[in-house]
């Protein structure tokens, strides 16, 4: 009796982790049909029938993944460890759009008397981070431009993402405490790892071995 051939959906965010996600995603046999950066299509056909990509914001993934919105997805580990990754497995780190999640403040600015208070957009990791430090912080949630926040004295310092250090840089700040390093992973839906098994896991182990063959 031939298999019934069911729709895997990927969910991914345009930009750096798409470009990077590519290849790795070629070598699974997976191109998609149209360019996200030029289409204004929110869902993408493939090389392959049974393989669609959604195109939504990064920090949306992991709730698209969550829901079963979408079977599988690839995001940043900072966005994972923002939203808890509650009802998802995280089976491969895809290696792309490295960085570090960093504190970052005014070089040889004594801390102030009071609270510190942190800018960011990752308020459950910095909450996380200083309380495993021990230290009692004000976290101020931004949506972006944090580097702004100490220059016009909003925040003590900020938790962003730091990859060359230029923008800190440009910006007169400097980089600080490390708390995690940053790759993009390879997330999947927990009904769809059971109830899709065999597609997942061959997405899992072309994936993986791009990323060894990439390595080697
Ligand atoms: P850089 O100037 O190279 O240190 O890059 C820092 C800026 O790029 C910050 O605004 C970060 O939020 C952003 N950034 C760097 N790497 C990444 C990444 N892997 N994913 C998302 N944003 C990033």
């Amino acid at each position: 009796m031939p298999t019934m051939s069911t729709t895997l959906t990927i969910a991914v965010s345009k930009g750096r982790i798409y470009k990077e996600a590519l290849p790795l995603l070629a070598h699974a046999g997976i191109t998609p049909l149209d360019d996200p950066e030029t289409s204004r299509k929110l869902i993408l056909d493939t090389s392959r029938e049974d393989v669609k990509l959604v195109i939504i914001r990064t920090t949306d993934v992991p709730t698209y993944v969550q829901y079963g919105a979408a079977d599988v997805g690839v995001t940043g580990k900072d966005v994972l460890m923002e939203h808890g990754g509650e009802g998802l497995y995280e089976p491969l780190d895809l290696g792309i759009a490295r960085c570090r999640m960093m504190t970052a403040g005014f070089a040889d600015v004594p801390p102030p008397g009071g609270r510190l208070r942190v800018a960011t957009k990752y308020v459950n990791c910095a909450r996380r981070y200083f309380a495993e430090q021990g230290q009692q912080v004000e976290v101020i949630k931004l949506y972006g431009s944090m580097e702004l926040a100490p220059i016009v004295g909003l925040a003590d310092c900020i938790v962003d993402l730091v990859d060359t250090g230029n923008t800190l840089k440009a910006n007169g700040l400097v980089p600080q405490k490390h708390i995690a390093d940053i790759s993009s992973r390879l997330i999947v839906n927990r009904a769809s790892m059971k109830m899709k098994h065999a597609q997942v896991r061959e997405l899992i182990d072309h994936l993986a071995e791009a990323v060894r063959l990439r390595n080697a």
